[in-house]
């Protein structure tokens, strides 16, 4: 598992030195708006806890932080209206994930039928 870099974006937006739009906030997670969003509705899902990907997530969280995390899941979905007619949820991880912040999030996609599962 690599170790988790404190300089990674998502990083900075949960200490505050860069701006987020941000959609939901409690104790464990954080959401926002995804800076380019490929749907209707994009929007990430991060636990405020250091974690470089799902499964360092799964490994190391507390069993708090990953109910938090879904209960947030769900909430999101339905306050944003997404839930009823369904989206997309996502954890690129790592390389051959196309992992690019090295701070586990969700994303998640709605609003419009979202494509293949896999491109390419
Ligand atoms: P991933 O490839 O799964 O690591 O996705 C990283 C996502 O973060 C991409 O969809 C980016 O558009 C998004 N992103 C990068 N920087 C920001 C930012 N400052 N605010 C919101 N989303 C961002």
């Amino acid at each position: 598992m690599p170790v988790y870099d404190d300089n990674n974006i998502f990083a900075k937006i949960l200490k505050g030195d860069i701006p987020c739009d941000k959609v939901y906030e409690d104790d464990f997670v954080l959401a926002f708006n995804d800076i380019s969003p490929q749907a209707p509705v994009h929007i990430l899902v991060i636990p405020k806890g250091k974690y470089v990907s799902i499964d360092d997530f799964g490994a190391n969280a507390d069993a708090q932080e990953i109910k938090a995390f879904f209960v947030a899941v769900d909430k999101i979905a339905k306050e944003k209206g997404i839930a009823e007619e369904g989206f997309r949820s996502i954890a690129n991880t790592g390389t051959n994930g196309g992992q690019e912040v090295p701070h586990f999030h969700l994303h998640l996609l709605g609003g419009k039928k979202i494509g293949a599962m896999v491109a390419g």
